[in-house]
C-alpha cells in the first residue's frame, strides 16, 4: 500500500528496500514493516537463548528443545506454523552474517543488561556499510521535499529520461525536448543542455558561485565534497541545485505531455521565487531575510 501511494500506481522507480534504508544511507527512511518483523523474531530467538524466565518461554524449552538448543534445533513435520516461522528467520539471518556466532555476537551488542532492543536490531537489519555521499546536497532541511525527491531520483540515474525510456523500449528515438539537438540523458538535462546551462548560470551568477561548471558529474562532487557544511550560503546553494533540477525537470514534462514552452529567464524566476517564499516564510533570523533580499 505504502509502495502504491509513493508511485501512483507506475512502476517503482526505486527498490522498495533502498527506500527502506534511512535517508543516511540512501533512501527514504520508510518504515519496513518485513524488516521489523525478522527483529522481532530474533528477539524471541534471543529470549529463548538466554531462557528468560517466563512460562512460554519453560513450556518452548519442555515442548522443543529438550534434546536440543535453538541455534540447532531442526524443524519438524508437524510443529507449529509460528515455530517454523522463527526457525526460517533464525536459518536465513545465519546465512547473512555467516555463522551462528557472528548472529549471537550481533544480538548481544543490541542488548541493554538482558534486555534486547528491537529497534537497535532492526537498524543493523536495515542498515548498509556506507553512507550516502550526496546525503546533505539532497536533503538539506530547506529545501523542499519534494525538489529533494528529484534531485534523490535523479542523483541515482532514476528519472525516466528519455535515454532510459529507449533502453526500456518504451521510445524508439531520443531527443531532448529543450534543445532538439542531442539525445536527452540525467547529464544532459542537468545541465549540459543549452536551455538548461542558461538557467544553471543565472543561479550560479545570482549566488555569486565562486566555482562554476555546467557538467552534472562535476557539480555532484563539488557539492558532495566541498559544498557541505551548515553555513547559510551552502544552504542556500544546496536549496538552489535541488530547485534548479526540480523546476527544469518540471519544464521538460510541460514540453512533453501539455505542449507548453516557457523561457529560461521564467524558470530562473520561478527557482529565485520558490527560494524567496521559503526563507522569508519560514522562522529564519532577520539577517538572514535581509542577506537573500540584498542578493
Ligand atoms: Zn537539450
Amino acid at each position: 500500500m505504502c509502495s502504491e501511494f509513493l508511485w501512483n500506481q507506475k512502476i517503482p522507480l526505486v527498490s522498495w528496500k533502498s527506500i527502506c534504508k534511512d535517508k543516511k544511507y540512501g533512501g527514504l527512511g520508510v518504515f519496513s514493516a518485513k524488516t521489523w518483523n525478522c527483529a522481532a523474531a530474533l528477539k524471541l530467538l534471543w529470549i529463548i537463548h538466554l531462557k528468560k524466565d517466563s512460562l512460554w518461554i519453560k513450556w518452548v524449552h519442555g515442548n522443543y528443545l529438550q534434546q536440543s538448543d535453538i541455534w540447532q534445533v531442526h524443524v519438524k513435520l508437524n510443529d507449529s506454523w509460528m515455530w517454523k516461522q522463527l526457525l526460517k528467520v533464525r536459518d536465513k539471518l545465519i546465512r547473512r552474517f555467516g555463522s551462528v556466532n557472528s548472529l549471537q555476537n550481533i544480538l548481544s551488542k543490541c542488548c541493554i543488561g538482558e534486555k534486547i532492543s528491537i529497534s537497535g536490531v532492526y537498524r543493523i537489519l536495515l542498515q548498509p556499510d556506507q553512507v550516502a555521499a550526496w546525503y546533505n546536497t539532497v536533503w538539506d532541511n530547506i529545501s523542499y521535499p519534494k525538489h529533494s525527491f528529484v534531485t534523490w531520483l535523479a542523483i541515482q540515474s532514476r528519472l525516466l529520461t528519455q535515454d532510459r525510456l529507449c533502453g526500456m523500449g518504451i521510445l524508439a528515438a531520443n531527443q531532448c525536448v529543450m534543445c532538439t539537438n542531442f539525445p536527452e540523458s540525467c547529464g544532459h538535462l542537468f545541465f549540459d543542455c543549452q536551455f538548461s546551462a542558461l538557467v544553471w548560470n543565472m543561479v550560479m551568477d545570482w549566488l555569486k558561485f565562486s566555482w562554476r561548471s555546467c557538467s552534472w558529474g562535476y557539480i555532484i562532487n563539488w557539492y558532495n565534497s566541498r559544498l557541505k557544511r551548515k553555513g547559510f550560503m551552502e544552504k542556500l546553494k544546496r536549496m538552489a541545485l535541488t530547485a534548479s533540477i526540480y523546476w527544469i525537470w518540471q519544464e521538460r514534462n510541460f514540453r512533453i505531455f501539455q505542449s507548453k514552452a516557457r523561457q529560461p529567464e521564467k524558470i530562473f524566476r520561478a527557482i529565485r521565487i520558490s527560494i524567496f517564499s521559503k526563507i522569508m516564510n519560514d522562522n529564519f533570523p532577520i539577517h538572514i531575510k535581509e542577506r537573500i533580499q540584498a542578493l
